[in-house]
């Protein structure tokens, strides 16, 4: 949970979450569904898809025991070389390096080099981690970048690695690690289309790979075209709609992307398609919706169609 997103944000989400799936079983044995809906508003919704699978493959493979072997642990779903780092270290307690934003930064400091490769970082890590304290060395690293050697004015004369480090002997500490270009958020709109009957909105499930997988929304379509929005909810609902009143846009920010969402009413007409394939859909009323995984993107397109999950 913790990855890209702020540790005050998680705790409630922990903890919830840990009520729910008490352990590694119950998240095995789990609707998908559910898990999903236990996570929504956390964003990057892939680490739940993948958790709950890890846990499948846990109990399969692993008679419900997570295996301490690098090999065997990069095999689960959405773990990497981070992941490994922190399981072997942390929980069994063996000195396998971790490397994060703020370890390379303390890394890139105390070698006072700008401009290291990922490949470096990691051989550095790998040198450092003691065999005593594995866990605690790597989260000492980790917590000194986040809490002392931050971005900006770093607490040097706090900083129990001072005589160390080398951006510190320089006196210029914030010169490291240089700054990569970032890329700006591509634009990209989208139209998402509100076809409420009987006080009950239509919702889909979104396919459960690729972005807010297996999550639910409103009819939406990348493009500012409303022909291709009527024809997506005919193809996948088999309903015959037209577009009506343009409501308020919804603006929103993924990692790589920014997203204006202009919602549209959607007016059933006469006729019906057949739809292609399986697309679940539903009409939810404000109780209903409050069951299903939403993103807060949704959340937000609710709202602003003055509907509220209750
Ligand atoms: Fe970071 Fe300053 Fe400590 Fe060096 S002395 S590791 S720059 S906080």
């Amino acid at each position: 949970m913790l990855q890209q997103t702020r540790v005050e944000t998680v705790i409630p989400y922990y903890e919830r979450f840990l009520e729910r799936f008490p352990d590694v079983h119950a998240l095995a044995t789990a609707d998908e569904q559910d898990v999903l809906h236990a996570w929504a508003g956390l964003g990057y919704y892939a680490r739940a898809r993948n958790l709950k699978r890890a846990a499948a493959q846990v109990v399969r493979d692993h008679d419900g025991k997570l295996p301490s072997d690098a090999a065997a642990l990069e095999a689960l779903p959405g773990v990497g070389r981070y992941t490994v780092g922190a399981i072997r270290s942390i929980a069994f307690g063996e000195p396998a390096p971790i490397v994060d934003g703020n370890v390379k930064r303390v890394l890139s400091r105390l070698c006072a080099e700008p401009a290291l490769a990922d490949a470096d970082f990691w051989e550095l890590a790998e040198a450092l981690v003691p065999r005593a304290h594995p866990d605690q060395f790597n989260q000492s690293l980790m917590e000194l970048g986040a809490t002392v050697c931050t971005p900006r004015s770093p607490a040097c004369e706090a900083c129990p690695v001072s005589k160390h480090c080398g951006a510190f002997a320089v006196g210029e500490p914030e010169r490291f690690p240089q700054p990569k270009p970032r890329k700006a958020p591509r634009e990209v709109v989208a139209l998402g289309g509100v076809l409420v009957h009987r006080k009950r909105v239509l919702v889909l499930r979104r396919p459960s790979k690729g972005l807010l997988g297996g999550l639910w929304e409103i009819p939406t379509v990348e493009s500012d075209d409303a022909s291709e929005l009527t024809e997506s909810v005919a193809k996948r609902t088999g309903l015959a709609t037209r577009v009506g009143r343009e409501l308020e846009a919804v603006r929103h920010l993924f990692t790589h992307r920014s997203l204006t969402l202009r919602l549209v009413e959607l007016e059933r007409t006469a006729g019906k398609h057949s739809p292609d394939g399986e697309v679940e859909s539903r009409l939810c009323s404000e109780a209903d919706l409050q069951a299903l995984p939403l993103s807060k993107l949704m959340r937000k397109a609710l709202a602003r169609a003055g509907l509220e999950p209750t």
